[in-house]
């Protein structure tokens, strides 16, 4: 329990944190904005100066194999098994400041606060280098390593300017043959907790801080195609045509119906008009859709259902739909016992009942749930706006998520 004493050192610690959120946005591949890519000279140099941030609040410090910097506060038995804080260190372009950092100082404050406690774990804090996946286009390349999943066919995949991943570890001075060998085992791995920003509006919306995690949606992606027929736009009548941009109309609409029919997330978010001239009948629509459910089986069942829908369309205006597969990820839940400490963490620091929500978004969680169980924190952002420079959090709800991260770690089951 944080007492009202303790509650003035907190107000202090958040407004350091949003200072070190500064000072690390500062480290960028560009003047005007911020960019953090996987194994560049900028990354490095942010990771060094966590690891001081780490070794300020008494941690051991080292860097793994993928590159990902930790921070260890030790039990007095060094065979005791681990509970991980973290989150990621690497942004996307032209990105926010909070996005995945805030979880990761926000897990150095909590050890900083807690460092004359004594556990009988270990506890590490893990700025994972990447999980979005801005450089090399393969997400997740950090949590994976340390969950056992890393490829070694990754290292072979080349960025913008065809520099192999392999080649970027040198650079960074990582031995690529190493990567992923110094994963974590699941039987001396107690938890993964994770506090992240909501990056959606709910929070706001509900005039919460912070609130539960339940899982992380899956997600599919699929690249489709409608084929019709082209035309000349004044000679050919409305009733003969086939046109292929109408139907891809009617199929969105059908999207978008469909979804909230079944309270899931579906998005049209590309969209492509061959030949696209203003006096042609369009014969070639591509479009993408993401579609994404907490329930994996939902998700199945749904895609199918959508798709036959499609179809239904397409044939009714003689069209040819084809779609493709492009990406999925499976959905995870968050470990049931970690929500219920979650929620009691937030009760006895908000006073208020805890909000349960679901992730829409992908996080190291992800990974880590490869490892073992997993629990997650979000903090409410301004407007739900993320993944751009406009990416907000407030000191108070900063204060908020530190001590419920503290509350969550002093109050850690290890039997759970
Ligand atoms: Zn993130």
């Amino acid at each position: 329990m944080i007492t009202t004493q303790s509650r003035v050192t907190m107000k202090n610690r958040a407004t350091r944190l949003m200072e070190q959120a500064d000072i690390l946005a500062g480290y960028s591949e560009s003047q005007t904005e911020l960019t953090r890519a996987y194994l560049t000279p900028q990354h490095r140099a942010a990771h060094d100066q966590l690891a001081k941030w780490m070794q300020s609040a008494g941690l051991d410090t080292w860097e793994d194999s993928a590159g990902n910097q930790w921070g260890r506060k030790p039990a007095a038995d060094p065979h005791a098994p681990v509970l991980i804080l973290g989150s990621h260190s690497d942004t996307v372009i032209n990105a926010g400041k909070y996005d995945g950092n805030l979880g990761v100082l926000l897990a150095i404050e909590t050890l900083a606060l807690l460092r004359e406690q004594v556990f009988p774990f270990h506890i590490d804090v893990v700025a994972f280098a990447d999980e979005e996946g801005t450089r090399f286009d393969t997400t997740l390349i950090g949590s994976a390593a340390v969950a056992g999943c890393f490829q070694s066919g990754w290292l072979d995949v080349k960025d913008a300017d065809g520099v192999t991943m392999a080649q970027a570890m040198r650079e960074f001075g990582l031995d690529p043959d190493k990567a992923g060998s110094d994963a974590r085992k699941p039987e001396d791995t107690l938890a993964y907790l994770e506090v992240h920003i909501e990056q959606g509006p709910v929070l706001e919306a509900e005039n919460l801080p912070v609130g539960v995690v339940t899982g992380i949606a899956g997600a599919k992606r699929f690249q489709c195609q409608v084929r019709g027929e082209a035309g000349h736009a004044g000679t050919v009548p409305v009733s003969y045509r086939h046109d292929a941009l109408c139907g891809a109309a009617e199929m969105i609409s059908c999207i978008e119906a469909f979804a909230r029919e079944h309270e899931i997330v579906a998005t049209v978010g590309k969209c492509d008009v061959l030949p696209g001239a203003v006096n042609v009948i369009p014969d070639d629509v591509r479009f993408t859709i993401d579609i994404r459910s907490l329930s994996q089986s939902q998700l199945e069942q749904c895609t199918q259902q959508l798709f036959s829908r499609l179809e239904n369309i397409a044939h009714q205006r003689q069209l040819e739909l084809d779609y493709e597969n492009l990406y999925q990820a499976p959905a995870v839940l968050c470990d049931e016992t970690l929500q219920q400490q979650w929620a009691s963490a937030v009760e006895t620091v908000t006073r208020k009942p805890p909000r349960f929500l679901p992730s829409g978004a992908g996080h190291d969680a992800l990974a880590m749930a490869e490892l073992t169980s997993v629990g997650m924190l979000f903090v409410r952002c301004e407007k739900g706006i993320s993944h751009h420079p406009a990416e907000q959090v407030t000191a108070e709800d900063v204060e908020v998520a530190l001590a419920c991260l503290a509350e969550m770690v002093t109050g850690f089951d290890a039997g759970h």
